[in-house]
């Protein structure tokens, strides 16, 4: 008879909190994040939970009081510093909903440090809901033991991205005609992986993004992948040949 899990699990539940944490410092948990403690991990007090700001690491606090909506902690101790995140963009045409919630999900897991959504012709989202997005990554990020949340921007356009684009950084183009493979792509330092949206690039697209000087065309295989197929493909060989995945 296979041994029922320990409860709680072995792992502290881990929560962002956005504002400054240090040792000794009490914090009040509210709304939704106290709910999570106190009725769906059943918390009480003298438990310890693990918070992290984005900035200072990440913390143990230990329960002093918890009510269904109020959690008051107090932080005893440091567990670790807040980790370096390697250097790659995930710059993204925004597709239908669900999907885009689970590209921005899936991307904070596999280490990406900022997503840039850019706005392409066959692009068929008008608005991305930005907050979403984040709430999104920052649930992923408290899963997957990220101290640093990746930065999600405001969308912008492919023409204003390419005007702009960083001399320093590689601009690694997923083309659904082919390319080059990600092993020749794929090298330690500031990059990006661009990722077009369920109708593709145009041509004009295509020559556009290929005339900066820093892009290279990258080939995923034979088969046309969904786009968010496409990012998680690309962006865990980047991190498994250039990234942290060691
Ligand atoms: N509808 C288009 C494909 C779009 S796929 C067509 O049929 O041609 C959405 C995005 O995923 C593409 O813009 C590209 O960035 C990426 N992608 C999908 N398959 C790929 C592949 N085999 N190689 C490189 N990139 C790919």
């Amino acid at each position: 008879m296979a041994q029922t899990p320990a409860w709680p699990p072995a792992s502290l539940t881990r929560l962002f909190i956005d504002q400054p944490l240090a040792d000794g410092v009490t914090v009040l948990i509210e709304g939704g994040q106290a709910h999570y403690l106190s009725s769906v991990m059943r918390m009480k007090a003298g438990d310890h939970v693990a918070l992290f700001d984005d900035v200072s690491g990440e913390w143990s606090a230990r329960i002093e009081q918890i009510a269904k909506r109020h959690v008051q902690v107090t932080i005893d101790g440091k567990i670790r510093e807040r980790e370096e995140v390697p250097d790659l963009w995930l710059v993204a045409a925004p597709i239908k909903k669900g999907r885009i919630d689970w590209m921005a999900e899936k991307a904070c897991e596999l280490g990406v440090a900022r997503f840039q959504p850019v706005i392409t012709r066959r692009t068929v989202v008008d608005k991305v809901k930005i907050d979403r997005l984040r709430a999104h990554m920052i649930e992923a990020a408290e899963q997957c033991e990220r101290t640093a949340l990746p930065i999600v921007e405001e969308e912008i356009k492919l023409g204003k991205l390419l005007d702009d684009w960083p001399a320093d950084r590689m601009l690694i183009f997923a083309d659904e005609q082919g390319g080059v493979p990600m092993a020749e792509a794929a090298k330690p330092g500031p990059a990006a992986i661009l990722i077009g949206p369920e109708g593709g690039f145009t041509d004009d697209e295509r020559a556009a993004i290929k005339a900066i000087p820093q892009a290279v065309g990258v080939s995923l295989g034979p088969r046309i992948l969904r786009a968010d197929t496409a990012m998680a493909a690309a962006v865990a060989l980047w991190m498994a040949l250039a990234g942290d995945w060691r």
